[in-house]
């Protein structure tokens, strides 16, 4: 089981990763603050499902720590991503705490324990 600063430390690889990698796909310019907030983003979203259940006893991973909210955190995403009236950075930010967080539950899967389908 990985810690939570070993989920930290993946949410901001995820979240710097993913934003210079829109930046590469939009065609937008690198800024070092905007590569550290996305990491920032990214770190929050890695914590967060330990933050909604804690890794208090083995059997903490219910529905936050589950594939049924990994599909729809997906989905939300996939609808957040066709709202083009909303501004491009607030997607952005949604899409890379759902990283962040989906990083989360990849690590986890990882484990013996697995994850829950609901
Ligand atoms: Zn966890």
């Amino acid at each position: 089981m990985a810690s939570a600063k070993q989920h930290a430390l993946i949410g901001t690889g995820v979240g710097a990763v993913s934003w210079l990698l829109y930046c590469k796909l939009v065609d937008r310019p690198v800024r070092v603050g905007e590569v550290l907030l996305g990491a920032g983003v990214g770190m929050i979203g890695g914590l967060l499902p330990d933050l909604l259940e804690p890794a208090i006893h083995p059997n903490h991973r219910r529905f936050f720590h589950s594939y049924a909210v990994t599909a729809l955190l997906a989905h939300a995403n996939h609808c957040v991503s066709q709202q083009t009236q909303m501004p491009a950075e607030r997607r952005a930010a949604i899409h890379l705490i759902s990283l962040g967080f989906l990083s989360h539950l990849a690590a986890d899967a990882h484990t013996p324990k697995g994850l829950p389908w609901v």
